[in-house]
């Protein structure tokens, strides 16, 4: 297998072997040969219906037509000015647009520098320090976020390197729980600059917010004086024209935003109204930047690829998102086992346990061992879904109904295998 000749090599070179831990799984990955629509081909000759899609960006599937050629037009034109470019304003527009709570926006690389300057910002803003984070939640890979540890606790680092200084100041609560956060602001309130989520979790799984947990957020925060931030890394361009915030009709202060918005190519933003927005430099005094902001390659993928996202384009998805979650529920109906199927729109999920999933916690008691099972069968059954029982799978348009009813036959014989085991 090429595959694993390559990991073997990649393993002197790369620590691990790749370039973001989630990719190495077991035994070894397939290496990438291209990818095409809702296909991902690997070196070794096999393609795979892919819900992955590159952890979510890929909304259009792989190598879009349209994208690619937008792209290949503006690389002929260059990749990097250092001085501004027309298309930044119109993709801002775009956002703005679209994103209920936008009014103005910094483009920067990536979701974890999008985290970071928007946490930067509330702390500014209300010139205070401590900041809440759901217990699970993903919010990038920089050290205000790195920190898991005991609920209502201030948080332990989650890695080596991460100064408990910096992790102090940030305070973890399970999601979907009304009361925790009422007692900590109780508690602290005074202390707290910001609430920072995502509005359905998507890097646990997918768990979607209680009804009416997001409206609490929203008027607990606005009576003490907190910045509520919706991480819409996964969810702004992918349930909705105007991301969660739309789709649950709750309007956060800030907004970050990632993934999809590059079209395929690094990107990311946050954004919010101008009253916040105006601190940053060089309007403000709050300091961001960065060499490749509003890199002309990844504005011109993320300007096109918005062109496509219409309601027309959400109902389509959605429809898609119900056909594979039906589909599991009735497997699952058919095999007298009663697991969770999660998501909503074109986000899904299958978690191995009975216990209903709203928290953190209820999503640890899933069995993994079986989640391996079943994404390695889905696997020899030419369907990539993310390794981990902890991600969520992704639809694109380019799925086909008939892709959808090939991958629901794929799901159904990886349940059996994982049972039968
Ligand atoms: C992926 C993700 C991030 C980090 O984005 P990167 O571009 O990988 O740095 C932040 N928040 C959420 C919710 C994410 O899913």
């Amino acid at each position: 297998m090429r595959s694993e000749e390559l990991f073997k090599e990649a393993k002197n070179y790369l620590p691990g072997g790749v370039d973001s831990p989630v990719r190495a799984f077991k035994p070894y990955p397939f290496f990438a040969l291209k990818g095409d629509g809702p296909r991902l081909f690997d070196v070794d000759g096999n393609s795979y219906l892919d819900y992955c899609l590159a952890y979510g960006p890929l909304v259009l599937g792989h190598a879009h037509p349209q994208v690619t050629a937008a792209v290949q037009k503006q690389l002929l034109k260059g990749s990097a000015y250092g001085v501004p470019t027309e298309a930044e304003i119109e993709l801002a527009k775009e956002v703005v647009k679209r994103i209920p709570c936008a009014e103005m926006v910094r483009f920067v690389n990536s979701g974890t520098e999008a985290t970071m300057s928007a946490i930067r910002l509330a702390r500014a803003v209300t010139g205070k320090k401590k900041i809440v984070k759901f217990e699970g939640a993903y919010h990038g890979a920089h050290d205000y976020v790195l920190v898991k540890s005991g609920s209502g606790a201030a948080g332990l680092p989650d890695s080596p390197g991460v100064p408990e200084e910096t992790t102090k100041n940030t305070v973890l609560v399970p999601f979907n729980n009304e009361e925790s956060i009422t007692s900590l602001i109780e508690h602290e309130g005074e202390n707290l600059a910001a609430i920072i989520l995502e509005p359905i979790m998507g890097n646990v799984g997918c768990i979607p917010p209680k009804k009416g947990f997001l409206e609490f957020l929203r008027g607990i925060t606005l009576e003490n004086n907190i910045i509520l931030i919706f991480d819409e890394v996964i969810t702004g361009f992918r349930i909705a024209e105007g991301g969660a915030q739309e789709y649950f009709g709750v309007t956060p202060d800030l907004v970050t935003m990632g993934k999809i918005l590059g079209g395929g190519f690094p990107m990311g933003a946050f954004a919010g109204k101008k009253e916040f927005m105006g601190r940053i430099a060089p309007a403000g005094d709050v300091y961001q930047a960065g060499t490749f902001n509003g890199n002309p390659i990844s504005i011109t993928a993320g300007l096109e690829t918005l062109k496509h996202l219409d309601n027309k384009f959400y109902q389509d998805l959605e429809i898609k998102g119900l056909k594979i979650r039906r589909g599991i529920e009735d497997i699952l109906e058919d095999a007298s086992l009663e697991y969770q199927v999660a998501g909503l729109a074109s986000m899904f999920q299958l978690y191995f346990t009975n216990e209903p999933v709203w928290d953190y916690a209820q999503a640890k008691t899933s069995d993994t061992d079986k989640f391996t099972q079943y994404f390695k069968t889905l696997l020899d059954n030419e369907v990539f879904i993310a390794p981990s029982q902890f991600e969520c799978c992704f639809i694109s348009q380019a799925h086909s109904p008939e892709d959808i009813q090939a991958t629901l036959e794929a799901i159904e014989n990886g349940i059996k295998t994982t049972e039968n085991k």
